[in-house]
């Protein structure tokens, strides 16, 4: 049960559009992979996953186990890539269905032993190569020790190959981008002739989608863009904002010239002012560092600035040339711009904006 009054809207209608966006960047044979990891960018990783299974979308992909897990015990049917499965949850992986990322060696040994003991056949699980994050992944050069394990058993196939860019929103780095693409195109290259088949090829983030066509191969994983938000600002005219974070006013209060408003005197009154105090704090995401006027919502259509400084459960706003009253409706947000001035004013990216929204905000899907 969850009584807060600060509510997280998700307009599924939005998230509609934004795939259909990038799907008319896409050949028709591309297949796409919905990420929906970190509870859906912040939104509500079921909800959003059941719509997007049926506009038909070919994938999800998680980050970890129990993401995975999760979608699974709410009906979710297609398949699930999980990214980071970890050592001690691959039991969990067969027994829900998830299809894992095996990334190095270790992983992959085990994965491997625990498929051949459970008695599954042609299990299928994806194997990433690093071409230049140095991050999860395997080197060109483990192929060959990947084909000697491959050749002799049944009970995995590799249903897919994949890699991930480094920068594939920075036109600066667009050769070093299409570089990574070359690495993986061989690594595919030396798989197929191998196997007799060809995997699955997928290399290609949000940003990826836009910037490299020459790398949307098989299926592309689109993440952010789902959720309105590219790193190009011609893009992101083009899709629909998903999130508005909306409250209400709890108390208002009326102080004197020279009075101070919150923690460590945050806010000094110049002139007789009018505050209002809204039940959102930095322990719901918004960051401590947007207090002090840096950013405004907006009360019956008018801007109010948050003033002094931002509590954990609660910030204050300035409504002194506004009419309003307890209990008036507060939007912190509900436009990809806002958004993206709330990130900036924080010092971060949209991604981190989107994922930091705590618990205790109530999602509503609509
Ligand atoms: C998170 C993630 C994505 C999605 O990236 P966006 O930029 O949000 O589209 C794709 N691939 C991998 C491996 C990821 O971890």
């Amino acid at each position: 049960m969850n009584n807060n009054p600060t509510v997280l809207e998700i307009k599924l209608s939005s998230i509609e559009h934004n795939l259909n966006f990038f799907r008319s960047k896409l050949q028709n044979s591309t297949k796409i992979l919905a990420v929906v990891k970190a509870s859906g960018y912040g939104s509500d990783a079921v909800r959003v996953a059941q719509f997007l299974e049926e506009q038909g979308v070919d994938y999800f992909a998680v980050a970890y186990t129990d993401e995975g897990i999760s979608l699974r015990e709410s009906g979710i049917n297609i398949p699930i890539l999980v990214l980071h499965p970890q050592l001690q949850n691959l039991d969990l992986l067969i027994r829900y269905n998830l299809e894992p990322n095996l990334y190095s060696k270790k992983i992959f040994l085990s994965f491997l032993k625990i498929a051949s003991d459970s008695g599954v056949h042609a299990y299928p699980i994806h194997l990433k190569f690093n071409t230049g994050l140095n991050r999860l992944g395997f080197k060109a050069s483990d192929v060959d020790f990947l084909f000697m394990h491959l050749k002799e058993q049944r009970s995995i196939l590799v249903k897919s190959i994949f890699s991930h860019l480094v920068a594939s929103e920075d036109e600066n780095e667009r050769k070093f981008t299409l570089e990574q693409i070359k690495k993986f195109q061989s690594i595919a290259a030396s798989f197929e002739s191998f196997l007799g088949f060809k995997p699955m090829m997928h290399m290609s983030n949000t940003s990826g989608i836009l910037n490299y066509p020459e790398a949307h191969f098989d299926m592309v994983r689109l993440g952010l863009g789902l959720y309105g938000f590219t790193n190009d600002i011609q893009a992101n005219l083009k899709l629909k904002n998903v999130l508005s974070l909306k409250s209400v006013i709890s108390q208002i209060h009326e102080i004197e010239e020279n009075e101070s408003v919150g923690y460590n005197r945050g806010f000094i009154s110049s002139k007789t002012t009018r505050t209002a105090t809204i039940p959102l704090g930095h322990a719901d995401g918004f960051f401590r560092s947007l207090g002090q006027g840096k950013v405004f919502v907006k009360v019956n259509g008018h801007k109010a600035p948050v003033i002094g400084n931002v509590c954990m459960d609660m910030i204050m706003i300035d409504v002194s040339d506004i009419i309003c009253k307890e209990g008036d409706a507060v939007i912190i947000f509900d436009s990809q711009q806002e958004i993206l001035e709330i990130a900036f004013q924080a010092n971060t990216i949209s991604y981190e904006i989107l994922t930091a929204f705590g618990n205790r905000i109530k999602r509503v899907t609509q």
